[in-house]
């Protein structure tokens, strides 16, 4: 088995490793890289970002994560990421609060990414195990062991990261609790897309039971100028067809899809007949159960093993940051305490 990585020692110097390059993950990441840490990113998606996610094919661009986010979801110690070139306003959705839309650009993915630039982050790597003695964290992949490490924050969804914990025990004992009692809703996004640009609204909320929305790609800035939806099926219709084949359900959300835009207006012709068309599962789509945990409690006691992301209090974007930023500074206090 290969290792890589070198301990450093303690105090501002100290190795610590991220599971998960989604917002939670690059949002601690940033803080403890901004307070000199070493930090290292593993995740075993191809793309940085975990539901922040952008799928570009054959010239388009399907946002088919989050579509789009508020001002105020992001935390007070992220503000200033509202004035960075990769956020843009979007018109669309107003909210209660009054609030335009956000989208990153030039892909929602570009999000996570640009909040982690700067760290050592690598993709396509699945942590399988993790060993804890003598103070200090190894992880294991499938072929490599990497480590050792000061500290570890785990930022996978609530059941994944419990499989990572119980390696571990008695270590994180609580922490493994609060993650299995975690649920999410599974969810169909079907990318749709078109090799004509015709006109349609630019998010369409719950035109029938199947379909929760329809976003409208071509209408967000700088988005390649070609027609392309991506459709998120309502939660409900997604369980019930969790077991089709993804091409069927792709087909039966196409046939709605064109219904749909005629009825807003939209010329029918061709819209039968998309030149991309794909049906992502969502396996951890939405959180139904959070492990309700405080940020103190976001780490262990006995260790520097501390947790993140949206199943942690709040299921979205303000939730997946906010814990990302309290585990941090968790580490940092615990990381301090021992030098
Ligand atoms: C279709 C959809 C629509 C959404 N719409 C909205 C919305 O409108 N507004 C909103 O605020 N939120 C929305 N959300 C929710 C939002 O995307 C999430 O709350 C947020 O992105 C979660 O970030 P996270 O860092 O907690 O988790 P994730 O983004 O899931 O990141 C976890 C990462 O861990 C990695 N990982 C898992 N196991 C391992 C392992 N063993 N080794 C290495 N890596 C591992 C995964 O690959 C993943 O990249 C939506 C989500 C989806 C899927």
């Amino acid at each position: 088995m290969k290792r890589i990585g070198g301990r450093k020692g303690l105090g501002k110097k100290a190795e610590i490793l991220i599971v998960g390059s989604g917002l939670a993950g690059m949002s601690a990441g940033r803080v403890l890289s901004a307070s000199g840490y070493q930090v290292t990113v593993f995740d075993k998606g191809f793309r940085c970002g975990g539901r922040y996610a952008t799928r570009r094919i054959d010239g388009f661009s399907f946002d088919h994560g989050t579509p789009y986010f508020k001002p105020s979801q992001i935390p007070e110690d992220l503000k200033d990421i509202l004035e960075k070139p990769y956020i843009r306003s979007w018109p669309y959705d107003l909210s209660e609060k009054g609030e335009d839309a956000l989208v990153s650009m030039p892909a929602m993915r570009s999000f996570p990414e640009e909040l982690g630039r700067g760290l050592d982050v690598r993709q396509g790597v699945e942590i399988e195990k993790l060993r804890f003695s003598d103070d200090v964290f190894i992880a294991e992949t499938a072929d490599i062991s990497s480590g050792p490490y000061d500290a570890v924050l785990l930022t996978a969804p609530g059941p994944q990261t419990a499989d990572l914990i119980e390696g571990l025990l008695p270590f994180g004992e609580d922490l493994l609790q609060a993650a299995r009692k975690v649920t999410y809703a599974p969810q169909f996004s079907v990318l749709i897309g078109y090799d004509f640009l015709r006109d349609a609204p630019a998010i369409i909320h719950n035109p029938t039971p199947k379909i929760a929305k329809i976003v409208n790609q071509a209408k967000k800035p700088d988005r390649p100028k070609k027609s392309a939806f991506v459709v998120f099926c309502a939660p409900e219709w997604s369980l019930e067809n969790l077991d089709r084949p993804k091409d069927e359900v792709a087909q039966i959300i196409l046939k709605d899809l064109q219904n749909i835009l005629f009825e807003h207006g939209v010329a029918g012709d061709g819209l039968d007949n998309p030149v991309y068309l794909a049906a992502h599962s969502w396996r951890y789509c939405r959180l139904e159960t959070s492990a309700g945990l405080t940020p103190l409690a976001q780490i262990d006691p006995r260790s520097a093993l501390a947790v993140a992301g949206d199943w942690i209090m709040l299921p979205d974007t303000h939730g997946a940051l906010s814990s990302g930023i309290h585990a941090a500074r968790q580490i940092e206090i615990k990381l301090s305490n021992r030098s």
